[in-house]
């Protein structure tokens, strides 16, 4: 992971603050997402996260997951912004994929957008790895972050939530 500096960083804020103005869009209870994907400028894909098909028989936002089987993998109530992006990206343009990068920004409850905490979405590390995706882009407090896709799916199956005793490897 490196963050990024200069005109690579005001290049990368642009498209996150057009990320922040799709977010909006998005109708979880929970967290308001979105993510592009780019590549050579030109936005190739995007989305934000909502219940599958959009449907309210879908919508899980205010369910507990604690009530959820471990063999539930995902436990997040909608469609991941990611996700979103990616399909949209496989539908419309599927030959940018390869050596894209990808931006995922979340909003607070004020719809400014929060710093992301480490990567922690197997689903989606897999996903974007899978597709071709080159970079993903991360609004961090200290800064804006890109990682190497791999480096990011790797990371994400090492997450683990500070508070709780690192388990042995
Ligand atoms: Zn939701
Ligand atoms: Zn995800």
């Amino acid at each position: 992971m490196r963050y990024l500096y200069g005109g690579e960083k005001e290049d990368a804020m642009r498209f996150i603050l057009v990320a922040s103005e799709i977010a909006k869009k998005s109708t979880c209870l929970r967290a308001k997402c979105s993510s592009l994907i780019v590549k050579d400028e030109d936005i190739i894909g995007s989305g934000v996260n909502s219940p599958p098909k959009n449907l309210e028989s879908q919508r899980r936002c205010l369910e507990s997951k604690d009530a959820l089987d471990r063999k539930v993998t995902d436990k997040t109530c909608c469609v991941h912004a990611e996700q979103r992006a990616i399909m949209d990206a496989l539908r419309n343009n599927p030959d940018e994929l390869e050596n894209s990068r990808l931006y995922f920004i979340r909003l607070d409850k004020d719809n400014k957008i929060s710093f992301a905490g480490k990567p922690y979405c197997t689903i989606c590390s897999k996903m974007a790895l899978d597709v071709g995706i080159k970079e993903f882009v991360l609004y961090h407090k200290d800064g804006v972050a890109v990682y190497n896709t791999k480096a990011y799916n790797l990371l994400s199956y090492k997450y683990f939530f500070p508070s709780q005793f690192r388990r042995r490897e």
